[in-house]
């Protein structure tokens, strides 16, 4: 077959990522759409594939010819000729997948150089330093990509050549001292590589072509697709472009720089970005020059700032999205050497979603599907206490928001390694690189020394999340000695900083942290979302300050009120075990004549928190072993107890002894034992009360037994006692004019009979509490299905409940036979890390299994009664794709914990899009 493995810039399809990568993709676009790009052509991301499948690493058959056949058309666009004396055209040679990993795979500027074209350059551009310095440049690039050089070989060379010309900055070096610099680069490139290096343009291109190809599979591109779960079908080999180079470095008139369309920080709807006059590309991400901001170009360059600006419009028109590009100016000519989408942080993402739509530039659908919906957990960020009383030691650049405290630690190896074993670590070096990217990963938080905002720590933190602050330069950072110093202040290497990345400061030591809030576009954001999705959401609140909580987050209403959780309240617990050790029905009924109002001032508060919005109040659930000490702490403590006794009669022995021996002698002291004997006993009495409770109550498998509905009809007064709170807090509510919704749900069904007996006695309840206190009051009646034959036998259910909740943290127990409480900790890790099972089942919903009972007993329980409610109370109704899965199967509500309702938002309004 003749394959095409080329594709020029003017031809390629602009919308095919896949198989031209980003970066290639959007050069076609640019081109095609009449913005300056420099002349070029991309080779495939099959091409790639192609040639890693190939044992022998040869490259696809045709490739180069018809990349010969590519460069001809350059140089007749340009004039000029590829490996020529006479006017030499170089060439950029860079990686680009089809999702942007920034800084994970190879690039290399100035191909096509050598001691030939080297003199063309010169003759062409009159000007030896600029060409010098390009080729050395270049044979450092070419040196470390492509034949594996050490970065620090070259280092060596130039601060020996740096030192004897008696200077300080790279660009007070000579065109002479780069000329030795040249000579020195290639000698230390023949005795590492035991070859001399490269002379031929095209030996260069076909040794670049394929070592951007090996990029792919280089250990920071593997480990950043396996953190960020970049799948082959979402990005599959990469792609390589081609294209002439055009130079920043030329002279004063000359410049390079990154932007962003906005500013990838806030979003603020203002050009963002530095550059730097006369240099290359790498000098501005590199951070070994500080570049300028953008704004003082309208200063230093007003025309091409003009046209930046025109650029910047250009992009956003064409791309309806934030743009992060970059560009090279070249004796006053501005060309656009790539754009891609901003990766911007939460916060940007959002503001720039709000305000686009207002703009016109995209509509609500494109606001809302732009944002991953778990990216918003980043707006749940901790920021820095405002009211702390703190003095910076230092300030750098505001580079990603947020703040982070941690131990300095300056090597990312020793980052990950402290990471791991569950330190708060803070990365701090003097720039960073992306062989840093592991130590990104295990740390709360970037500080870097050198470097703008758009420097590799800037760029890899914002799009992380992590807060950063960059080119603190009063901070000089010493790696070797593990510290770094700030005027006469000394952080060594295990010291807590704090870093807040929304202000550049630093701090030593902790500093408190607090909550985000949601801010006004967030708030207009989500309520786009609401407005197109079809699934309410509601919070899994168990108590007030829960409620108050979830309502913040815009939960709908409450999905599920776990009751035991009052249960639990140390205040309450003692009569919560008086119920349980009673012996009788009365003495239990004693206990729970007090925890009634107690239970009804809860229900009461939750319900005029969270008034008009429909609250689902669970009945009891775990069994109420589970309330009680463990059988062994009980033992331990009755022998002690038991000891305590045997001392305490020795005491008594004592007392009784000496009071004998000195009858007579009314002053000597008294031995007095410490307290009521009887009292001993009634303790102990108590504790084996308790025990014998505890063994009598004693189940092998609790988790499938004597828990739920089962010991709600075993103890009725239990379950009728929270159904009479339930009912008389709503009374009450309605009494003081609050709009109350109460769903009162039964946990653990496995039969109608079992909701047809509990509802018998909601129903006397019920009566009696509306004639006490003479009004109506409205409520519905529901299960939840988190047992296998309730999902099966859901038509029946459905003639008794009004609502259905699936517990799917029960219903995926019960349908893998997992326990839940072990299987993660003993052998989910190892199903996962084999693939035997793909994801863990109690994390994202088992669709296969688990959905299929959800969508039988869905369609069951509406045939029985169709406006039946379907909701999800299990963790998984936090989770973006199982939520989509909820909407699919037309459940009504998703439940989730509070901090996570944005998010279920946000992906209820995806699924909805998607849907359509
Ligand atoms: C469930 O089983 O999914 C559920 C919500 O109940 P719990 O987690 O309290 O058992
Ligand atoms: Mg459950």
């Amino acid at each position: 077959m003749n394959h095409k493995w080329v594709y020029s810039y003017k031809d390629g399809d602009g919308e095919d990522k896949k198989l031209l990568g980003g970066k290639g993709a959007n050069l076609c676009k640019l081109t095609q759409a009449g913005i300056r790009v420099p002349p070029g052509f991309v080779i495939t991301t099959e091409a790639c594939l192609e040639y890693l499948n190939d044992p022998d690493r040869n490259l696809p058959k045709s490739l180069m010819e018809e990349v010969s056949m590519h460069l001809r058309d350059v140089e007749e666009e340009i004039h000029r000729v590829f490996g020529g004396r006479k006017k030499p055209l170089l060439f950029s040679v860079r990686s680009g997948s089809a999702l942007s990993m920034p800084g994970m795979m190879d690039t290399i500027l100035n191909l096509g150089l050598n001691s030939d074209t080297l003199e063309g350059l010169i003759e062409d551009t009159k000007n030896e330093r600029f060409c010098y310095d390009a080729y050395r440049r270049f044979i450092q690039l070419f040196g470390k990509v492509a034949l594996g050089v050490p970065d620090e070989l070259f280092d060596w060379e130039f601060e020996q050549v740096k030192r004897r010309a008696g200077t300080v900055q790279d660009s007070d070096l000579s065109a002479d001292d780069l000329k030795e610099v040249c000579q020195k680069f290639l000698q230390a490139v023949e005795r590492y590589s035991g070859e001399p290096f490269p002379n031929n343009p095209f030996d260069q291109l076909e040794i670049a072509i394929k070592s951007v190809f090996n990029s792919w599979m280089g250990k920071r591109a593997v480990d950043y697709r396996r953190e960020f779960k970049i799948t082959p079908d979402m990005a599959n080999g990469t792609a390589v472009n081609i294209v002439a180079m055009v130079f920043g470095n030329m002279s004063n008139n000359s410049a390079t720089g990154v932007g962003f369309t906005r500013d990838p920080g806030t979003g603020e709807n203002v050009i963002f970005g530095e550059y730097l006059i006369n240099a290359q590309g790498e000098d501005v991400v590199a951070g070994i020059r500080t570049p300028k901001p953008l704004a003082s170009m309208a200063d230093e360059m007003p025309a091409q700032f003009e046209e930046l600006m025109d650029l910047r419009n250009k992009l956003e028109a064409k791309f309806k999205e934030v743009q992060d590009f970059e560009f090279t100016i070249e004796e006053g000519v501005l060309y656009c050497l790539q754009t891609r989408n901003g990766k911007m942080n939460a916060t940007a993402m959002v503001r720039t979603s709000v305000e686009m739509v207002r703009e016109g530039l995209i509509n609500k659908e494109q606001a809302l599907t732009r944002i991953k919906p778990d990216m918003l957990e980043q707006l749940l960020f901790p920021r820095l206490d405002p009211d702390a009383d703190i003095e910076p030691v230092a300030k750098g650049l505001p580079a990603s928001p947020g703040g982070a405290s941690g131990i300095a630690i300056f090597d990312a190896d020793r980052a990950e390694k402290l990471g791991r074993e569950g330190h708060k670590v803070i990365l701090v070096r003097e720039e960073t690189k992306p062989e840093d990217i592991h130590g990104f990963f295990a740390s709360q938080g970037i500080l870097t020394s050198r470097g703008g905002k758009t420097s590799h720590a800037a760029v890899v933190a914002r799009g992380m999340g992590k807060p950063c602050v960059a080119g603190a330069e009063g901070i000089d950072v010493d790696v070797k000695l593990r510290q770094a110093t700030v005027g006469d202040t000394r952080i060594s290497e295990g010291d807590i900083i704090t870093i807040d990345g929304s202000t550049g400061a630093v701090y030593l030591g902790e500093v408190p942290l607090i909550e985000a809030e949601f801010s006004s576009e967030l708030k207009t954001l989500l309520a786009l979302a609401d407005e197109r999705a079809m699934l309410k959401v509601m919070a899994n609140a168990d108590t007030p300050k829960d409620a108050q909580e979830a309502l913040k987050f815009g939960a709908m209403g409450i999905g599920l009120c776990r009751t035991e959780r009052m249960f639990n309240d140390p205040a309450r617990l003692p009569i919560v075990i008086d119920m349980i050790v009673a012996d009788t029905k009365e003495e239990r009924i004693l206990a729970l004549d007090k925890l009634l109002p107690i239970q009804r001032d809860d229900f009461k508060s939750i319900f005029s928190i969270m008034a008009p919005r429909p609250v689902t109040i669970r009945l009891l659930d775990p069994p109420i072993h589970e309330f009680l000490p463990t059988e062994q702490l009980l033992i331990d403590e009755i022998e002690i107890l038991k000891n305590l006794k045997r001392n305490f009669q020795g005491l008594q022995v004592l007392s009784d002894t000496v009071s004998f021996m000195h009858h007579d002698d009314p002053s000597r002291q008294k031995v007095v034992p410490p307290a009521d004997p009887d009292l001993l006993d009634a303790v102990i009495v108590k504790k084996e009360m308790m025990l014998s409770k505890v063994r009598s109550l004693r189940e092998v498998n609790p988790m499938l037994g004597h828990r739920g509905v089962r010991l709600g009809l075993t103890f009725p007064e239990i379950y009728s006692m929270q159904i009479r709170a339930i009912l008389e807090a709503a009374a009450e509510c309605r009494k003081e004019g609050i709009d109350v919704h109460p769903e009162i749900m039964i946990p653990q069904v496995c039969t109608a009979q079992e909701l047809k007996k509990v509802k018998e006695w909601v129903t006397d309840i019920h009566t009696q509490v509306e004639r006490t206190y003479g009004l109506t009051i409205t409520f519905s009646f529901g299960s939840m299905l988190e047992v296998v034959r309730a999902c099966m036998r859901a038509e029946n259910l459905a003639e008794e409940a009004e609502f259905f909740s699936f517990g799917t943290n029960d219903l995926t127990q019960a349908t893998f036979s997992f326990s839940r409480e072990d299987a993660e900790n003993k052998f989910l890790p190892m199903y996962n890390m084999n693939q035997i099972l793909q994801d863990n089942p109690f994390d994202v919903l088992d669709v296969k299994g688990v959905g299929k009972l959800m969508e039988l007993a869905v369609k069951w329980g509406r045939e029985a009664r169709p406006d039946i409610k379907v909701g999800i109370c299990g963790e998984h109704g936090g989770h973006p794709a199982s939520i989509e899965f909820c909407h699919q199967i037309g459940l009504t509500y998703v439940s989730c914990s509070g901090p996570r309702v944005p998010i279920a938002r946000l992906a209820a309004a995806h699924a909805a899009i998607r849907s359509k």
